[in-house]
Parts: structure tokens; C-alpha cells; sequence
């Protein structure tokens, strides 16, 4: 089987470092954890979203509980292609945040390029992804889509994908998905 992941929300925690360097650095922000994307409403969002992908933080972002674990394992049976809308310049940080996990190829694409990326040339059997646009239109090129469900943003999703709470969830789903398969 193919498999395919989007990175930050789903593998890393993106949004607990965000919350993090803003505290770290004393810049005033409330999270709307309804809204997808942290990096809004301040009136120079380019500006801080470049001063947090400038440091160490996008190096060190922590893992989800037990993704690095199960993708490793998934990795010793399918192939695994990681897909991130991280512009390319980051490429070497998304890298070493990487760096234990077995994939088959990473690919930081920019967020204009993601989407094409996987549907056109990736073109995987299942996709993990967090942000509700693109599930919808992952679900519309007739991928098969799981979301983490513990973002308040993904809220309603399961009318396009197949929600997961947790990642030790994952290898079950994705069994059901090869008998699915089969059937057809
Ligand atoms: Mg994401």
C-alpha cells in the first residue's frame, strides 16, 4: 500500500511549538484551537511565521504520542511518503525533525504545491492530513482519507475521511482499508 502524510497537526505538533516560542518571546497571542492555522490575526504575519521558522523551534518540535512509532513500523510494509506544506527553504530542519523515521521520500513543497504534489504525482492509497480544505479535496480525487480528530478545527470531517483519536488506531484502520480493497 501507498501511504501518505502531511507533517505538522498530524506526525509533529506544530501548534504546541508555536504556542511555546510565543510565550518564549513574549509575543502576545490567544490560540483559537476552532481555527486551522496558528499563524493569524497578527498584523505582520509573515514577519513572525519567518521569525519562528528562522530558529531552533521548527527543528525541535515534539512528536504526537506514538507516531513516530507506528509510522516506523508501517514503513517496514508499505511505502511511506511524507508531504509537507513547509516552503522549501526548510527542507533541512523538516529533515533532521525527521531524521528516525524510515520514510521512502520527504517532500517539502510549499503550500501552493502540496496539494497537486500528492494527487498528481504521489498518488497514494491513503492519505493523513489535518487541514479541512484538504481533506475534502483529497477526498474528491478518491483517496482515502484519515484526520486527527483531537484538533477542534477537523470538527465534522468524518463526512469526507475517517477519523482517528489516536495513532496506536492506525494500523486497524488502515487493515480495513486492504480488505476494502479486496472486496472491490
Ligand atoms: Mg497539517
Amino acid at each position: 500500500m501507498k501511504i501518505c502524510s502531511d507533517v505538522d497537526g498530524v506526525i509533529l505538533d506544530y501548534i504546541q511549538g508555536f504556542i511555546d516560542f510565543t510565550k518564549r518571546k513574549k509575543i502576545a497571542y490567544s490560540h483559537d484551537p476552532e481555527l486551522y492555522g496558528v499563524i493569524r490575526n497578527f498584523p505582520n504575519n509573515e514577519e513572525i511565521r519567518d521569525q519562528f521558522h528562522s530558529g531552533d523551534d521548527l527543528r525541535l518540535l515534539n512528536y504526537f504520542d506514538d507516531s513516530l512509532k507506528i509510522l516506523n513500523t508501517l514503513a517496514t510494509q508499505h511505502e511511506l511518503h511524507i508531504v509537507t506544506a513547509l516552503e522549501p527553504e526548510q527542507a533541512q530542519k523538516r529533515t533532521f525533525n525527521l531524521r528516525e523515521l524510515n520514510y521512502t521520500s520527504l517532500k517539502c513543497v510549499g503550500d501552493d504545491y502540496k496539494e497537486k504534489t500528492i494527487v498528481e504525482e504521489i498518488q497514494p492509497d491513503v492519505m493523513l492530513e489535518d487541514r479541512p480544505e484538504l481533506i475534502e479535496s483529497f477526498y474528491n480525487a478518491g483517496i482515502r482519507v484519515l484526520y486527527p480528530d483531537w484538533h477542534l478545527y477537523t470538527k465534522g470531517m468524518d463526512r469526507f475521511a475517517t477519523p482517528f483519536s489516536n495513532w496506536l488506531e492506525i494500523p486497524k484502520l488502515l487493515q480495513n482499508n486492504s480488505k476494502n480493497t479486496e472486496a472491490i
